[in-house]
């Protein structure tokens, strides 16, 4: 029997969207809502729409982040912030409350700036991107695989194995980190920044802490040495290591940098850095003259956790332990350096579970930020984390997302 190739869909859609993430989605809406009546169809290759919304922020999906100075905003992306600054001002975490709110879904702020529906629920963010899109009219296909995507005179050719091949006036790639979509971007005549993971935790395999797993120190500063990379915030001890807010906005800061260096650094951790070296020591002095009789351990002068600093006393030098008034200038001096200065080796990191994201993607000098079309291939655009843009953790990575979306959305079938 002779096999014909499929014979392409009579009349081409205005919009395809390839993805059916929390770009894609939202891009396909905005499309949709700009241009009442266009033809708008999206694909996604698996079998489920929005997966990483779902998991994302524990299953509570942190929305956005309750920032709304676009000037601040993008100093939370080491990555396209200041190809983000124009894009903020037209669609910030603001319009993305408004925006769900509008349609019924409440966002509340917890007090460090993320932001959750007031459900804790992600499946409610879920079933608001759905609906909206069937009111609008968006037709969804899942499972499918597309083979090609070629340039022709008016618009786009997709090949899709199974299936006739669809054509397109506009195209909008939010394939989010699949190698497939870089692929594509590629094939239409981009470049690419090399993708490598970002939001990870420290592997620190001759840490002395790992009994001390769970325990939160409020505000550390950590830096990468060797570099000028070095971030202030809490952190966690871990059994493998390091993590916490610190430790994830320095893998975010330093994606490429430990990527180059295979995940093997020496970090050091300044354990007050509201403190200087010599403010410590004078503390620890002022501590040893008015309770000579008592020891550090129990005074506790920085208000540590307190099996935390027994152990760091025990690790810098036991005589520590012993009463105040006994202790030596150096021996003071000693655990006032390492305090402000404490080195550790990093050997490797671990995926952090909450969030993480890639950095690297499709060069931004290649996108017209006005309208997240491509300066190639016009009638191209993209959206989300296909883009070289990544944010650190705490709702900055789905407001990218939102706001690239909401802008290749509405232009693409403008004008
Ligand atoms: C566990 C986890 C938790 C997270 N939590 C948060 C959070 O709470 N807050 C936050 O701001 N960020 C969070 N993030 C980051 C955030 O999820 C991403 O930045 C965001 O999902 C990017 O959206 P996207 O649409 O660009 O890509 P994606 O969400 O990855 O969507 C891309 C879609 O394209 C589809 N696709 C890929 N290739 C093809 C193809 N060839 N054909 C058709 N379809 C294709 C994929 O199947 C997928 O559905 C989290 C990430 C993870 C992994």
């Amino acid at each position: 029997m002779i096999h014909h190739p499929p014979e392409p869909d009579s009349s081409p859609a205005d919009l395809v969207v390839v993805g059916g993430g929390a770009a894609g989605i939202f891009g396909a809406i905005a499309a949709a809502e700009a241009s009442p009546g266009a033809k708008v169809l999206l694909l996604e290759k698996s079998a489920v729409l929005l997966a990483k919304v779902r998991v994302s922020g524990g299953g509570r999906c942190n929305v956005t982040h309750h920032c709304f100075d676009p000037k601040e905003l993008v100093r939370h992306y080491p990555r396209g912030g200041q190809e983000l600054l124009g894009p903020f001002h037209r669609f910030q975490p603001c319009d993305t409350i408004n925006w769900f709110e509008e349609r019924g879904v409440k966002l509340k702020v917890e007090p460090d700036g993320r932001m959750f529906p007031t459900t804790d629920n992600s499946e409610t963010i879920i079933q608001c991107l759905l609906s909206e899109a069937k009111r609008l009219g968006v037709e969804i296909r899942l499972r499918q695989r597309i083979e090609t995507i070629e340039r022709s005179r008016e618009g786009f050719t997709i090949a899709i194995q199974g299936a006739a091949p669809l054509r397109t006036r506009k195209l909008l790639l939010a394939t989010g980190s699949a190698e497939a979509g870089y692929r594509f971007a590629q094939h239409l005549g981009h470049s690419l920044q090399p993708p490598v993971p970002s939001l990870f935790t420290f592997n620190v395999p001759t840490s002395p802490w790992k009994e001390q797993s769970g325990v939160a120190l409020e505000s550390v500063e950590i830096g990468i040495r060797g570099s000028s990379l070095s971030y202030r915030g809490p952190l966690l001890l871990t059994h493998f290591g390091f993590s916490g807010p610190a430790i994830l906005k320095l893998s975010a800061w330093g994606a490429r940098l430990l990527h180059e260096k295979s995940y093997v650094a020496e970090i050091a951790i300044n354990w007050l850095p509201q403190l200087s070296q010599e403010a410590i020591l004078e503390k620890l002095l002022e501590c040893k003259s008015l309770y000579p009789v008592a020891s550090l351990a129990s005074e506790n002068p920085f208000y540590f956790p307190r099996n935390f600093w027994r152990e760091m006393l025990m690790l810098t030098d036991e005589k520590l332990l012993g009463k105040l008034g006994h202790l030596a200038h150096k021996e003071l001096r000693h655990l006032a350096e390492k305090l402000h200065s404490d080195l550790y080796c990093i050997e490797g990191k671990t995926t952090h579970k909450e969030e993480f994201v890639t950095c690297g993607g499709v060069a931004l000098r290649e996108v017209d930020f006005k309208r997240m079309e491509s300066k190639i291939c016009p009638g191209l655009f993209f959206a989300g984390e296909l883009l070289d843009i990544d944010g650190i953790t705490g709702g900055f990575n789905f407001q990218s997302a939102w706001t690239t979306s909401q802008i290749a959305g509405s232009s693409s079938l403008a004008g």
